[in-house]
Parts: C-alpha cells; sequence; structure tokens
C-alpha cells in the first residue's frame, strides 16, 4: 500500500494550486456582525423557520428544522437578535428562505449544547440521533443531508466505510489542514459512523500528494485495528464517491446505483471530523472549514467561518483582492459554480471560495470536434462526451439517454482535455436536466 497508490481508469491531471494555501494553518474568522443563514443548505426538502423577528437567539440553537426525512436542521451560528426572514441570494444560484441575525457581540452558547459524552459508550440510535438533531449534510459540497446516508435499508448490508480524504479538486487544501490538525476529531467521527452502520472495516482514503496528512492520519489510527490509511495516486476525481470506492476496493458502483449497492458508504473528512467534534462538545454544525484561494486574492488562507458569513466578508479578512478579479467561484475550478455577487452566506457545503485573475477567467471560442477521443478517454465513467454534447446541442435529448446522460457526475474532465475547447459539460448538463425533467413529468 506504501508504493502504488489505488486509483480508478480515466481522470485527468490538472495542476493543483495547492501550494496557496496548503501549509496555511486553520484560522479562526473573526466573528460577523451579521449572518444570513438558508434554511435550505442541503439537498431535500428546505427547513421550517422556528423563531420570529425580533427574537432572541444563541449560538448553536436550533432556528429551523426539517419537516421531511430528507433534509436536515439548521442552527444559528452567532447570538443575537432575528432581523428578518426572507429570500436571499445563496451560492446555488437561486434565492432560498434565509433567517437573518444580527450579532450581539457576546457569541453565547445555547443550553442546549453540551458533551455528548464518550464514543465507546454512545449506542448507534444515539449517534444518529446527534447526527439528525445536528443538521449534518455533506460538507464536501453536494450536501446530502447525512443521516439518511447513514439510514441504509435493511436488506443492504454494509462492509466498510470509507472516509474521503482525497482533496482532488485543484486549489482546495480545508480536508487536508483538517487531517492535520483535526486528526482526533476524525476518528472519533469516523468510529461513530462505523458503529451506526455496524460495520468493522473503515479506510481513510487520501491521495499520495498529501504526505503529511497520510503521516498524521496513520499515527492517529495506528492502535486501532479495524481503521486504515488507504493512499490514493493523485487523480481527478479521484473525490468522487464511487471512483473512490472503485479505486479502494476494487468494487464498481453499477449504473444509476448508490454505493451502499456495493455495501459502501463514503463520507468527507470534513464532515466526519464535525461530527467528531460535535459529540465532543455538543455544538452542532455552526461553522466551517473554507479555502479561501486564487491567484486574484491577495492573502489565502483556510479559514474556520461561521456559516451565514457573507463571501465578501470573508474575502476582506484575507486581504481583499490582489488585482480585478474575473471569475468569484464557490467550491473549486473543476466542479465549483462562478457566482454573480459576493453578497451571498457560507453554508455548510461552501469548501472554497476560489477567485480567478481577468486572465485566468479567459475562454477561448470552441472549434470543431476533431474526433481526437481525448474526452473518451479521460471520462472516468466511460461515457462518449463529444457524442452526448453533440445530441444535447441538436435538442436530441430522448437519444442522450441511450448513451447514459445521467450518470456524468459533471466531472468536466472531458471539457478538460478537449483540444477543440469545446462546451462539452455544459452542453451534458442541459440535457442531464431535461432528461431528469422528462422523467419527473412521466412520474406524476
Ligand atoms: S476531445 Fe474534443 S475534439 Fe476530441 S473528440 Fe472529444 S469533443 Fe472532439
Ligand atoms: S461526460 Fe460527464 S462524467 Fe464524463 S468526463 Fe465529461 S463531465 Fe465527467
Amino acid at each position: 500500500m506504501d508504493t502504488k497508490g489505488f486509483t480508478f481508469k480515466g481522470g485527468i491531471h490538472p495542476p493543483h494550486f495547492k501550494k496557496l494555501t496548503e501549509q496555511k494553518a486553520i484560522e479562526k474568522a473573526i466573528e460577523p456582525k451579521v449572518v444570513v443563514v438558508p434554511l435550505q443548505q442541503h439537498i431535500g426538502a428546505p427547513c421550517e423557520a422556528l423563531v420570529k423577528v425580533g427574537e432572541l437567539v444563541k449560538a448553536g440553537q436550533k432556528i429551523g428544522e426539517s419537516k421531511s426525512f430528507v433534509s436536515a436542521n439548521i442552527h444559528s451560528s452567532i447570538s443575537g437578535v432575528v432581523k428578518n426572514i426572507g429570500m436571499y441570494n445563496t451560492s446555488g444560484g437561486s434565492k432560498v428562505n434565509c433567517i437573518v441575525i444580527e450579532s450581539d457581540g457576546k457569541f453565547t452558547v445555547h443550553e442546549s449544547v453540551k458533551p455528548m459524552g464518550n464514543i465507546d459508550e454512545l449506542k448507534k440510535e444515539d449517534i444518529i440521533n446527534i447526527i439528525k438533531e445536528s443538521g449534518f449534510t455533506g460538507m464536501g459540497g453536494a450536501g446530502f443531508p447525512t443521516h439518511v446516508k447513514l439510514s441504509p435499508p435493511k436488506d443492504k448490508k454494509i462492509d466498510f466505510v470509507i472516509i474521503n480524504g482525497a482533496e482532488c479538486e485543484p486549489y482546495l487544501t480545508a480536508d487536508h489542514r483538517i487531517m492535520l490538525e483535526k486528526s482526533d476529531d476524525v476518528v472519533v467521527g469516523a468510529k461513530a459512523i462505523m458503529k451506526v452502520l455496524d460495520v468493522d472495516k473503515c479506510y481513510i482514503a487520501i491521495e499520495k500528494n498529501k504526505p503529511d496528512a497520510i503521516e498524521t492520519m496513520k499515527k492517529a489510527v495506528e492502535s486501532i485495528d479495524n481503521i486504515e490509511v488507504a493512499q490514493l495516486e493523485p487523480k481527478y476525481p479521484q473525490g468522487d464517491e464511487k471512483r473512490l470506492i472503485n479505486a479502494v476496493t476494487g468494487r464498481v458502483v453499477p449504473s444509476g446505483g448508490l454505493p451502499m449497492d456495493v455495501g459502501a458508504v463514503v463520507q468527507n473528512v470534513g464532515t466526519t471530523a464535525t461530527l467528531g467534534n460535535t459529540i465532543k462538545t455538543g455544538m452542532p454544525v455552526i461553522q466551517r472549514v473554507v479555502t479561501v484561494t486564487g491567484n486574484a486574492i491577495k492573502e489565502p488562507k483556510n479559514l474556520l467561518v461561521r456559516i451565514g458569513t457573507s463571501f465578501k466578508e470573508v474575502i476582506e479578512q484575507c486581504g481583499g483582492y490582489s488585482e480585478e478579479p474575473g471569475k468569484v467561484i464557490n467550491g473549486g475550478p473543476m466542479m465549483g459554480i462562478a457566482q454573480f455577487t459576493t453578497d451571498i452566506p457560507v453554508i455548510k457545503g461552501t469548501s472554497g471560495i476560489l477567485v480567478l485573475t481577468k486572465k485566468e477567467s479567459e475562454v477561448e471560442e470552441p472549434k470543431n470536434c476533431i474526433r481526437c477521443g481525448k474526452c473518451v478517454e479521460a471520462c472516468p465513467i466511460h461515457l462518449q462526451p463529444l457524442i452526448l454534447s453533440k445530441l444535447s446541442l441538436l435538442n436530441k435529448f430522448d437519444e442522450t439517454e441511450e448513451y447514459h446522460v445521467l450518470d456524468c457526475i459533471e466531472c468536466g474532465s472531458c471539457s478538460y482535455v478537449c483540444p477543440s475547447k469545446r462546451k462539452l459539460v455544459e452542453s451534458i448538463r442541459v440535457a442531464k436536466r431535461e432528461v431528469a425533467a422528462k422523467r419527473r413529468k412521466a412520474s406524476k
């Protein structure tokens, strides 16, 4: 395991650009004066507000409750007064109902926040309740409610858990720093997840370009028999959960299937560390580590930011812009979403704020496809991006289904390698949306 790392077929090797922040220890961001906390920060149903305008709230207090299974509670990240409840822009590109809280400057912690007990003594039901109550969602970006992922149907036997520390997106280093600085929390969180799923094998998967994180995590688990560090060859999109399962175990999640279909559950390392911390302190998910980086940021950093703090404020804490920015991206350059404003809040899924220079943001005009096959070679799902894209541009969405368009994970590897600079992932995304809409309509 120490020589050749695990990997999968396909994928690409973009430059890492991680040097900007990989040596930067996590700093606590300045406490915000105002937070805008969205009532939906996850895949699934939005929460209902539990507070009214004018009400006093404390840090860690539940302010939004999920009424459906696929949803996650929301908590206040500061103490202060609720100033407004209304629709605000968010990093997902749409307006979401948010609770605006003005800080009283005291950061008083809510009475409900107290240590949850020792991990070895907590029962499976206690842990799943902690996860549900504390508002856990995947902090790697997708934002799937964690209690749902950890509640597989009875007929799905889970054999192993993979803690995803791959962090294969260029620029992002939040997970890397978490493994270096919060390895104990990662271990507590991993044990908790294993207990919930009744599994006795866990891999902490880390790309080999993070040797210090590998060493730190190895040391943290050396006395634990059933948790092992799995080293991966650095490659994008190694952090995609299905690629990760394939790389570490050789198992292949079938088309349209889920990791649990092959006995696996994958959890992001940041989510795992936060869970460890919540068990130890009782504090629900009210903050996260955000990598603020890019060549247009004066002083790139890894910041521990309260949920609801504006991107603008976070960027200012990194010295602001070093030059006029070309693009602000929520997340990494491969799968992140470009933003039209920085007046949007950090949420549980905000892994990075990337600011590119004008020059870096220039997009070349697409040329004709030369049928070189590079996109097919790079696609980690073994799709035919050139055909999918062509059918989409011709509005032949039904035909894209025959080419398994819904299996595309929108990783952007195909667009990255295309010598003709064709906007492959963009057009495929349109086809995916059309096909999914058609299916939804048909099922009504
Ligand atoms: S990589 Fe670009 S040019 Fe080459 S086959 Fe694919 S779409 Fe065509
Ligand atoms: S077709 Fe989809 S999955 Fe394949 S490389 Fe392109 S974006 Fe990635």
